[in-house]
């Protein structure tokens, strides 16, 4: 995931409500999730294999395929019903047979941010786990695969039914490629009401809002000539600069939380030449879409107004002489219900476990089902974790279970269930 920030939520410091505690007890106290609670207890060295294998695993972004294989595997061999890759790479494992009923998602991301040929070396310390993509997402893939597993192994009577899901495309370029897909295209897409996103470590945070952003291109074209005897012909270098000069000086609201950065530039070939081309690359993000459309329109307002600047004898006679902006990035923004069941059931959750968790605004693989109008919350896999997208990436292993007990208790809640 990317950055996470506390969010302005009013839900923070309020008791989940009375209803949901008592449903969670009742819950917890059943005998086939007890020996759930055991059995994560139990396998941690089983689940710390796991993580190393799919660590060492390669999942550059549009190359998850073998990741997503040694999943599925995995699914089957647990026992999953309608175990399935679809054609994007996403891996899907149903509970009960019946995949057309209302169900529950909880799913992890297969990528990581390495490219192909990254030393996907993991080693292990005591409780800490070492490698590249160790914790975001070897630690959720293995959540989503040990709870799973205990489900499967307790045998309840579930009103809803699960879906275990590996997905592709998260981390940047993937732009959430694969959640997408899910939900547009999949038969199940209308089915799943809820889902849990696992990514990274920890239980001490839920991400409730869905960070918004969009990214664009946007490129200055000229004829390009001679510094010295083409002189005067628009420079599409000065063009772009002066688009982006104005651009800078827009104002922000500090809430909802909005933000820019022009993070690429290029253009030209020579000193002495007068440049065909000046592009640039534009990232604006908020955590509302209001404001992100009105960031979208300053920006292209600014390259109107630089455009407007170019002599009209050139401007209405040199075709090679245009601009462009493309979108190349496109996160939608939301947030969901304060009062919302997800978000009741998983307060509920940590009270019951004695999590103290804070709401938190990031941008996950749930911008997709909360855009959608569904309820979708992003949360991490246990454990401790740090140097994400980095090779000194680590997870801590100790008290991981609390965290995977933290999944499947939301979950039941979530499905309804019976002994
Ligand atoms: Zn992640």
């Amino acid at each position: 995931m990317a950055q996470a920030m506390p969010s302005r939520s009013p839900l923070i410091g309020t008791r989940p409500p009375v209803a949901a505690q008592k449903e969670i007890s009742r819950i917890a106290e059943m005998r086939g999730v007890h020996s759930a609670f055991l059995y994560l207890h139990n396998q941690e060295m089983e689940f710390r294999r796991w993580q190393r294998e799919v660590a060492e695993t390669p999942a550059p972004p549009f190359g998850e395929a073998t990741r997503g294989e040694w999943l599925r595997s995995r699914f089957s061999s647990l026992g999953l019903e309608e175990v399935q890759t679809d054609d994007l790479g996403n891996v899907f494992g149903f509970l009960q047979k019946d995949f057309s009923q209302p169900a529950v998602g909880v799913s992890a991301h297969l990528d990581t941010v390495f490219p192909m040929g990254t030393r996907l070396e993991t080693r292990e310390e005591g409780t800490r786990l070492y490698g590249p993509g160790i914790s975001d997402n070897a630690a959720g893939i293995v959540a989503v695969l040990a709870v799973a597993s205990a489900l499967k192994r307790a045998q309840l009577h579930l009103a809803a039914n699960i879906v275990f899901i590996g997905n592709v495309g998260e981390e940047g370029e993937g732009n959430l490629r694969g959640m997408r897909h899910i939900f547009a295209t999949t038969p199940w897409k209308d089915a799943i009401h809820s889902l849990l996103v696992v990514d990274g470590a920890g239980t001490d945070t839920y991400v409730t809002q869905a960070l918004g952003s969009r990214r664009f291109e946007i490129t200055f074209r000229g004829p390009g000539g001679h510094s010295w005897s083409d002189f005067g012909i628009p420079n599409p270098i000065v063009l772009l600069s002066r688009a982006l000069a104005r651009f800078s000086e827009v104002v922000v609201p500090e809430s909802p939380r909005t933000t820019f950065n022009i993070g690429v530039i290029h253009g030209g070939t020579s000193v002495n030449s007068i440049p065909a081309s000046a592009t640039a690359r534009v990232d604006l993000r908020s955590a509302s879409m209001e404001e992100l459309h009105k960031l979208e329109d300053r920006l292209r307002e600014c390259m109107n107004e630089a455009w407007s600047e170019v002599p009209l004898p050139y401007r209405a006679g040199d075709p090679k002489l245009r601009f462009a902006i493309e979108l190349i990035g496109d996160r939608p923004a939301a947030e969901l219900a304060p009062d919302a069941r997800i978000v009741q059931v998983l307060r509920g959750v940590d009270a019951h476990l004695r999590i103290n968790s804070i709401a938190r605004l990031a941008s996950t693989d749930a911008n997709v089902p909360l855009a959608l109008g569904k309820q979708a919350l992003t949360i991490g896999a246990g454990g401790d974790g740090g140097g994400a997208h980095t090779l000194r990436e680590w997870f801590d292993c100790s008290n991981r279970d609390l965290g995977l007990k933290r999944i499947l208790l939301t979950l039941l809640t979530l499905a309804g269930v019976d002994e």
